[in-house]
């Protein structure tokens, strides 16, 4: 799914959809820049040199801070997810064009989702970039978890069982 606006990508869905908690953006680990927002302005701040790319939310005007960094391609990714009940992330894939201070592309490259039954707690995740989806199955009495890779496909976040009973059927053909 792609989004002609940082706005609009970030309005895409506010809230969680299984505890209704606002979304928040989150702290990837390993990652160089963590994104946070300010006054309206989204900011990527290197931790070490504290040199930052900011964009504004409703303008998309972009503000580098770096003299180094000018010009080319810039990719960073920008996780949102809920930190309350923890079930479910999207995250989005970003490229910056710094010469013309543009975003060329948002689009969602990674979505997830957990929930459990009374037997079993299920993570369904899928990605974009590496074509493929997972199901995390754990029986919760032992602990016993079977991890399986599907090609992708999308996932139904309001019913994430629709997605359980799809990949469940393509085991049978494993
Ligand atoms: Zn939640």
């Amino acid at each position: 799914m792609k989004f002609n606006s940082l706005g609009a990508a970030l309005r895409y869905r506010e809230t969680c959809p299984y505890c209704k908690n606002n979304l928040e953006v989150a702290r990837i680990p390993k990652s160089t820049a963590h994104p946070t927002v300010m006054n309206n302005r989204m900011y990527w701040r290197e931790p070490i040199t504290n040199e930052f790319i900011s964009v504004d939310l409703d303008t998309e005007e972009m503000e580098i801070s770096s003299k180094d960094r000018t010009q080319g391609t810039y990719y960073c990714a920008l996780k949102i997810t809920c930190e309350l009940c923890d079930s479910y992330y999207h995250v989005f894939n970003l490229k910056f064009n710094l010469t013309n201070r543009t975003i060329e592309c948002i689009e969602i490259n990674n979505q997830g989702v957990e929930f459990c039954d009374s037997d079993y707690e299920y993570s369904i995740t899928n990605s974009k970039s590496f074509e493929k989806i997972a199901l995390i199955k754990r029986y919760i009495k032992t602990g016993d978890e079977k991890i399986i890779e599907f090609p992708y496909m999308d996932i139904d976040i309001e019913n994430p069982v629709n997605t359980l009973k799809r990949l469940e059927g393509l085991i049978a053909y494993l």
